[in-house]
């Protein structure tokens, strides 16, 4: 159950009601972090979480064991809500389906944010101990590479070696030989590995294949099913967490009879707000060579604070979209100008 992840969000990506929702599920919390560039490096003061898949686990057995069914593959006839488990159908006043992500809500031009995370154990206390969202001062491959070092304690860290590539493709041996090489000469060559992780995540370069939709009362889709992922990111808590507060799922009264059309109204704003995070992926990943996203993203992590939270929540307002288009990426201005239609066909680099 839960598999094998570490989920983390900035808590300024949530409100105090949806972060009512994970208070008793977060594993880690720290109260700053950096980013360092080969130009500059910047100290963050607000609070960054994460949450253990094992632990999320664990906990969510303890408190809802009677009403979980592991190991079953579940059908969903999204038209009407209906569901069939062995054979049996299931009649429900509403069919909640979060069953990951479902290849019909991502555009056909994506690219992707790739990583390989490693859970070390040091065999002695590391005196740096400082929360690194990203450290882009290694050498460049594969589009933008960056280094995310979150220290659970004095001697287990999470580093993860990660890609804004083209491609979704993971080439684990020479990735795990430069993520061994970066824990030997940041922290210490003594340790052992506890647990692995990796992803690679779509990011949108063109809208969904399939708009957002909601047919029936009976049924909705939430999280990665439903398209709720940061464009940019890759990223979902965030997303899902608004989603869930959206359909009232916060209150008291949760009504169920109103939680469609309250998630459908959600999916009109969520898809207006997607839509500028797409066009910034397209600036990345289309107009840019691979190897000058490092200097975006060095560029970018020079705005201010309150911005940078509000492009992590996927909700700028248009000030904020000015001040990110005004950052001048260093992109030949014919392909930028290329990329600002949604259904122009580009190809990379
Ligand atoms: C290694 C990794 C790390 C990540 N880290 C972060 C992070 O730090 N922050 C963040 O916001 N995002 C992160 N993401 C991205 C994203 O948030 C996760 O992928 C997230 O788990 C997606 O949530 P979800 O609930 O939509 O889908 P999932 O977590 O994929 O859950 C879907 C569930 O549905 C089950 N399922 C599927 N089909 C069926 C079926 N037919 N019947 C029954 N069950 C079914 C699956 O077994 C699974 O348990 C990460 C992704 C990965 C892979």
């Amino acid at each position: 159950m839960a598999g094998n992840h570490t989920w983390c969000f900035h808590r300024s990506d949530l409100t105090t009601d949806e972060m009512s929702l994970l208070r008793d599920l977060v594993s880690h919390r720290w109260n700053s972090y950096f980013v360092a560039f080969p130009q500059h490096q910047r100290h963050f003061t607000s609070d960054y979480m994460a949450i253990e898949s094992q632990d999320f686990a664990k906990k969510l057995m303890a408190m809802y064991c009677d009403s979980i069914s592991l190991n079953h593959a579940i059908e969903v006839n999204k038209e009407t809500g209906k569901l069939t488990l062995n054979g049996n159908v299931i009649e429900a006043d509403l069919t909640i389906d979060a069953r990951g992500w479902c290849n019909e809500k991502i555009s056909a031009q994506r690219a992707y944010q790739k990583f390989v995370g490693w859970e070390v154990e040091f065999s002695r206390d590391i005196d740096n101990s400082s929360v690194f969202l990203m450290d882009a001062r290694v050498e460049q491959f594969d589009g933008y590479r960056f280094l995310y070092t979150l220290p659970y304690s004095q001697r287990r860290f999470l580093v993860e070696d990660t890609y804004y590539s083209n491609d979704g493709e993971i080439n684990f041996a020479a990735i795990e030989k430069r993520l061994r090489k970066y824990i030997e000469t940041n922290y210490d060559k003594d340790f052992k590995i506890l647990r692995k992780e990796f992803g690679s995540l779509p990011l949108e370069l063109g809208e969904p294949v399939t708009q957002f939709a909601n047919s029936s009362s009976r049924y909705i889709a939430i999280g990665t099913q439903a398209g709720m992922a940061h464009p940019t990111t890759g990223y979902s808590l965030p997303s899902l967490l608004q989603q869930l507060s959206a359909l009232g799922l916060t209150e008291k009264n949760f009504d169920i009879l109103k939680a469609a059309q309250r998630n459908f109204n959600h999916l009109a704003v969520v898809k207006n707000q997607q839509s500028f995070f797409r066009l910034l992926n397209r600036m990345l990943f289309l107009a840019s060579q691979p190897e000058q996203r490092v200097q975006i993203m060095d560029r970018f992590y020079t705005l201010p604070e309150p911005l940078i939270q509000n492009f992590y929540r996927g909700k700028l307002s248009s000030l904020e979209k000015f001040k990110i288009l005004a950052l001048k990426p260093p992109v030949p201005l014919f392909k930028a100008m290329r990329c600002l239609s949604e259904r122009t066909q580009l190809h990379y680099g």
